[in-house]
């Protein structure tokens, strides 16, 4: 209510405005484009230049002018708002006005008056038909363009899911590889941390044994001096049996074997691709294109030095990952 209430106010009388006085119009003057309060318009029509105006009001007494105000730009020249058109020219299919007559289409052929022109326009259509066809032409594509984006919208839904699930794929390869070269290392690493818990255990009891026999010099018997020294060689017994395995340990270096191949395996994987491609290329070539790329992507792998380095690869073929087909949106 409030809202109403202001936009009636804001509206003003322009003749009665030039003198600084607000007051609330209820007529509007076509010609002049201006509001007017009914003093105002009294006046309009009693002058002679002005009497020929068509002034609105009651029902007709407009809220917006904005209809008016564009209505009254059709006729001006587009390159000069001051100067009404008045020239057609039909290479360049543009109104204008007498000023871009000589400057832009002074060499342009069957330039006419606007006026014959119009009768022209008017004769092969009426204005009405040609909105009705402006309207109708502009919806039907406006149909068309919304079924085509919808197309494209459930097209993209299902390249975003193949994207997503390409990416599990590979998530999951990735992963498994993990978990071999883990279980791999923790294996390959046993030997190392047995040894290393033998010798601890040997170096412990050594340690222990030279405190007592601290002890034992001061404190102990005979038959217990025997005792320690009988202890003392089993010891060092185990200890020289234990001597095989850890050599065995010492002459060996753990090493982490990557792909001779590993930097073409990361520009495989850059090719995959999202592309537009046209309706007709799909229906003719999408089969033979798709083998193509597998095959491709399977001689790569198979042309691979064969050594458990490439055990990379080969789990990529385990869990079908090669590069089977690009991503497409169909459009
Ligand atoms: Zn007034
Ligand atoms: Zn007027
Ligand atoms: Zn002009
Ligand atoms: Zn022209």
């Amino acid at each position: 209510m409030a809202d109403a209430i202001t936009e009636i106010t804001t509206l003003k009388c322009g003749t009665c405005l030039f003198d600084g006085v607000t007051v609330e119009p209820k007529h509007f003057c076509v010609n002049c484009q201006e509001y007017i309060c009914p003093a105002c318009a009294r006046e309009h029509r009693r002058h002679k230049s002005l009497r020929e105006h068509t002034i609105l009001e009651g029902n007709e007494f407009p809220q917006d002018v904005t209809l008016f105000e564009e209505m009254e730009k059709l006729s001006y020249c587009p390159k000069h708002p001051n100067v009404e058109v008045d020239q057609h020219c039909p290479s360049h299919d543009v109104l204008f006005c007498s000023q871009c007559l000589q400057k832009d289409h002074g060499l342009c052929e069957r330039v006419t008056n606007v006026a014959c022109s119009l009768e022209e326009i008017s004769a092969t259509k009426k204005q009405r038909e040609l909105i009705n066809d402006l309207l109708t032409k502009s919806k039907a594509k406006q149909t068309e363009l919304f079924k085509h984006l919808e197309e494209a919208r459930i097209n993209m839904n299902a390249v975003e899911i193949e994207i997503n699930s390409f990416i599990q794929t590979l998530k999951d390869a990735v992963q498994n590889i993990e978990k071999t070269l883990n279980e791999k290392f923790t294996n390959l690493t046993q030997p190392f941390k047995h040894s290393d818990e033998t010798l601890s255990n040997i170096v412990k009891k050594a340690s222990f044994y030279e405190h007592m026999q601290a002890i034992r010099s001061r404190y102990g018997t005979a038959k217990q001096n025997v005792a320690l020294n009988f202890t003392l060689s089993v010891l060092l017994k185990e200890l020289e049996s234990n001597d095989d395995s850890i050599d065995s340990v010492f002459s060996k270096q753990i090493q982490f074997l990557k792909s001779n191949n590993f930097e073409d395996l990361i520009s495989e994987l850059n090719q995959y691709d999202v592309v537009l491609r046209s309706k007709d290329e799909r229906a003719s070539d999408i089969c033979s294109d798709e083998e193509d790329t597998y095959e491709d992507a399977l001689d790569l792998l198979q042309t691979n030095k064969r050594d458990e380095a490439t055990q990379v690869e080969q789990l990529m073929i385990a869990n079908e990952l090669g590069p089977k087909r690009p991503l497409r949106v169909w459009l």
